[in-house]
């Protein structure tokens, strides 16, 4: 079982105290699996991955799917992220990726992100999902002149390799249909882009699939998968679910404790939320802050930020090493001095709330989709770009399951396991390096 963390983070039990939170009346309620049960599909996390694969596989293919989660249905990072739809969802420069998988490959790839897009999108529309969605683009933001060159060539190789809508603006330029503040050296636009509710868009995917006829348990932690015979017994509470094929839908929080050839593939990156009281109009003006699409500062270690509906700011960064509520407490603090440093005249502004989650990095730098040699399938590692890719990758996942294949047609970026990470114990020895370095570049 892995202890990277403080047992803090994975208190199951509880809900994360996010903004989101409050902004949802939900009742639909969910069951605590209580007696032994069969099923052919059986998918673990109940999470974006977890349910749009549950919805595609009950409604599309007719399958009998149970689904079950460990915390409440609304527990996991698909409830608590920053909702920004943005991509690619690999933590690699485009050079690169034309390097490890040639010009052809990496195309293809960035095709099937702005599917994901398209995907996510579609699903909101098709089944009126009210999830407050805002902007039409997403924005990056050069935090120094010295960035403005490299957001320059970004903008011209998604636009003249990959056909994405592009537009880019000068410092002068995007203090009128952005923002300004003490870091704004220009910035460049993409389609597709926008902002949700993560929250209400996870129960409304969650409400949709239970529609379908997917039984759907809450607080039902998977403890243990034995196969005996040609079926899982999928322990859960005490109870066992009898099932065919197994789906791990669970990415960051997963605790290397069920499969051992899915064990240390990922690690587990803390990534932290601060969010503001609603600004005043004179705040808001003060940084002629017009737009409401996400936007994202390309500093080595990020910084993303939105103006909510309510005109709450909503500000995000890389987070701690520690996963205690205290370390949680701690590094909002920091954060809140992080965003007044490139916000100043909002040094008076409260912080309302303050909330963290765990997104999957993998030794790839990519996402991985598949099947292990038995019926079981993953699909994990959207290097913080779930909103983006894990409805589609639940999708293309169900699509999977129902072929006798063990392939998919998406770009091999997304295809099978990553390597799993030499020495796992070593990994949060390796972020603190990787954090070091980063923000010794960011000086
Ligand atoms: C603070 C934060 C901000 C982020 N911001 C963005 C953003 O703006 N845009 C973006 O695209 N992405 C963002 N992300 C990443 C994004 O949230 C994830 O990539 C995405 O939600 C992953 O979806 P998932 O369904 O695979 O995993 P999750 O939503 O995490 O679901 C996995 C579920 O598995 C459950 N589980 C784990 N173990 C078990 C078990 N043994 N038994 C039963 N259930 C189990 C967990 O309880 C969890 O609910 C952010 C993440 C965080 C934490």
């Amino acid at each position: 079982m892995s202890n990277l963390y403080h047992k803090d983070i994975y208190k199951f039990e509880e809900p994360v105290k996010s903004f989101w939170e409050t902004t949802h009346q939900s009742n639909d309620k969910y069951e605590k699996l209580n007696k032994n049960i069969q099923t052919n599909i059986v998918i673990i996390g109940g999470g974006y991955t977890g349910f749009s694969c549950a919805l595609s596989l009950a409604k599309n293919f007719n399958e009998d799917v149970v689904l079950v989660e460990a915390g409440h249905i609304g527990w996991g990072s698909s409830a608590r992220n920053a909702g920004f739809c943005c991509i690619p969802p690999a933590k690699m420069s485009v050079e690169k990726m034309f390097k490890k998988y040639g010009k052809e490959e990496t195309k293809k790839f960035f095709k099937n992100t702005i599917e994901g897009s398209n995907f996510t999108k579609n699903l909101i529309n098709e089944y009126k999902i009210e999830c407050d969605l805002t902007g039409d683009s997403n924005y990056e933001v050069a935090p120094h002149p010295a960035y403005f060159e490299s957001i320059k060539k970004e903008a011209s190789i998604y636009k003249n390799e990959f056909g994405i809508e592009t537009e880019i603006f000068s410092k002068e330029e995007f203090n009128e249909i952005g923002h300004t503040g003490e870091e704004q050296f220009g910035a460049f636009s993409y389609k597709p882009g926008f902002a949700i509710n993560p929250l209400k868009f996870l129960l409304g995917l969650a409400k949709q699939a239970k529609n379908a006829g997917v039984r759907i348990y809450q607080k039902s932690k998977v403890t243990k998968v034995e196969k005996k015979l040609n079926k899982f017994n999928v322990i859960v509470n005490d109870q066992i679910i009898a099932a065919n094929k197994v789906v791990m839908a669970t990415n960051g929080f997963y605790k290397d404790d069920l499969f051992p050839d899915l064990n240390n593939m990922i690690l587990p990156v803390i990534s932290n939320i601060i969010v503001t009281r609603p600004l005043t109009k004179d705040e808001i003006d003060s940084y002629n802050f017009v737009t409401y699409n996400p936007i994202l500062n390309i500093r080595n270690l990020l910084f993303y930020y939105r103006l909510l509906k309510d005109n709450r700011f909503l500000f995000g960064a890389r987070g701690d090493l520690i996963g205690s509520e205290k370390s949680s407490f701690e590094k909002s603090k920091e954060m809140e001095k992080q965003m007044k440093k490139v916000f100043p005249n909002w040094k008076n502004v409260k912080i309302d709330y303050y909330w963290r989650g765990l997104v999957a990095v993998t030794s790839k730098f990519t996402p991985s989709i598949g099947k292990l040699d038995d019926e079981i399938y993953y699909s994990f590692g959207y290097q913080a770009n779930g909103v983006n890719t894990a409805p589609w990758s639940g999708n293309e996942l169900a699509k999977l399951i129902v072929s006798n294949s063990k392939d998919l047609s998406i770009s091999k970026f997304y295809q099978g396991l990553p390597k799993k990470f030499p020495f796992p114990k070593l990994r949060l020895l390796y972020l603190k390096l990787a954090l070091i370095y980063y923000r010794l570049i960011d000086k």
